[in-house]
């Protein structure tokens, strides 16, 4: 049984990501329906008070009583807010809830159980530090908005670094309700890099490939080769903002090395000195510690590859190159991410998250724009404003990304859709 139809849903969120992908089959078979993350930190201006609980309806009636399962890329706001039941139980989380994933999709860093599994690959031994760091990641970013924006706010200067600390920030903080929500509401499936995932027998006739995130182990093997490679980003100076070796294997040293630990109250010993510098940091240096947080909660990002009937369709999240350099050092995969038909922008369009390697594979020096019928499809959520800046060459979306996603793809951007809720995207298969 393979579908006769891919039908890809790119909903207005403003600032972050909800895709439904659904598959037809034919006959009396029903289809079957994917949702890729849910969330939002920037909702489209003029959008109602209620956008996704507005949303959560739509997908409601879209999906029925049909299969369904439920994939949340990254823990970011931006991607999972929309699974937060709300205080009173009726939010947009419980909406998806009462339609009964089947499963959920998260990355292996989401896994609550630390035991060591004996058929977990190596890699899973940094599991438990790994763990411990995400967590932490979010208690400093709760640091930053509670402690330090007040102060730089108060002092009416570098406004649009405290605006960008403010989002940055935000995105940053622990979403309980929807964390819980996405761990209760079906069985999980927590994947890595070449883990069999359970999309692939819940959709006949499709191949679903996990590209990332790699486990510690598996990231360590290319990192020292790889890492902050200026020639894999959309800027003239790469300028990443990778955590380096954050493997936790080597605590505290890992993270940041060559810093003290000072007295940080609850915050793990390692983190402590970050605390510090939070409060006493000017609002430049914040935001750049903050950032370096931001990038390693991205590069959790699932990275899934959906295969039928020739059609490619690929759903990276936030990954960043760090993530990325795992999968496009194996031959297996860079073999897979050949001509793609549905590419979803990475990381709502920032320098960091297309990579080039991945960029020259679809578009070789030399290369001529198809026509517009025969070019891949790129679908890009995001809303301008609310991340980096123009002035360091950060801006989300990046202007030059975009420039040369209109010249060589067929580009959606959320930015487009003025009123709609959504845009649709299908592609038949013989
Ligand atoms: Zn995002």
């Amino acid at each position: 049984m393979v579908p006769t139809s891919v039908r890809v849903r790119m909903y207005q969120v403003g600032f972050g990501d909800c895709f439904l992908l659904t598959f037809r089959y034919a006959g009396r078979t029903k289809p079957r329906h994917v949702l890729v993350d849910f969330g939002t930190t920037a909702a489209p201006s003029g959008s109602p008070s209620q956008l996704l609980g507005r949303i959560a309806e739509d997908i409601r009636k879209t999906v029925g009583n049909a299969p369904f399962a439920v994939v949340a890329t990254h823990r970011h706001r931006d991607h999972i807010a929309g699974f937060d039941p709300g205080t009173n139980g009726k939010g947009p989380g419980a909406v998806i809830a009462a339609l009964k994933p089947r499963f959920v999709v998260q990355p292996w860093t989401e896994q609550p159980d630390l035991a060591v599994d004996a058929k977990a690959p190596p890699g899973f031994k940094g599991l438990a530090a790994r763990q411990e760091t995400l967590a932490s990641l979010q208690a400093i970013a709760r640091h930053a908005v509670d402690i330090a924006l007040p102060r730089l706010q108060r002092s009416f200067q570098r406004t649009a670094t405290a605006e960008q600390l403010a989002f940055i920030g935000e995105d940053n903080i622990s979403n309980d309700g929807a964390v819980r929500n996405l761990m209760r509401m079906a069985p999980n499936d927590y994947v890595y890099a070449g883990k069999p995932t359970k999309l692939a027998r819940f959709l006949p006739g499709v191949k679903v490939t996990v590209l990332g995130p790699p486990t510690v182990k598996q990231h360590d093997s290319v990192r020292k080769e790889r890492i902050r490679d200026p020639d894999e980003f959309w800027s003239l100076q790469g300028k990443a903002f990778g955590l380096g070796d954050q493997s936790g294997s080597t605590g505290d040293r890992a993270l940041f090395p060559g810093h003290e630990q000072t007295s940080g109250g609850s915050a793990p010993l390692w983190a402590r000195w970050i605390i510090k510098s939070l409060r006493s940091a000017q609002g430049d240096q914040l935001l750049e510690l903050v950032r370096s947080l931001d990038a390693a909660m991205n590069n959790t990002s699932v990275i899934l590859l959906f295969e039928c009937g020739g059609h490619r369709f690929l759903f990276p999240g936030d990954a960043q190159i760090e993530n990325w350099e795992y999968a496009l050092g194996q031959k297996k995969f860079t073999e897979l991410l050949k001509n793609i038909t549905v590419y979803k922008v990475g990381h709502h369009g920032s320098l960091n998250a297309t990579p080039k390697t991945l960029w020259k594979q679809w578009y070789p020096q030399g290369a001529k724009p198809l026509a517009v019928g025969k070019r891949m499809t790129s679908l890009m959520s995001t809303k301008a404003g609310k991340h980096g800046s123009v002035a360091s060459g950060t801006e989300v979306p990046r202007t030059k990304l975009v420039t040369a996603l209109k010249k060589w793809t067929r580009l959606h951007s959320t930015q487009d859709l003025h009123g709609a809720v959504y845009v649709d995207e299908v592609f038949g298969i013989q």
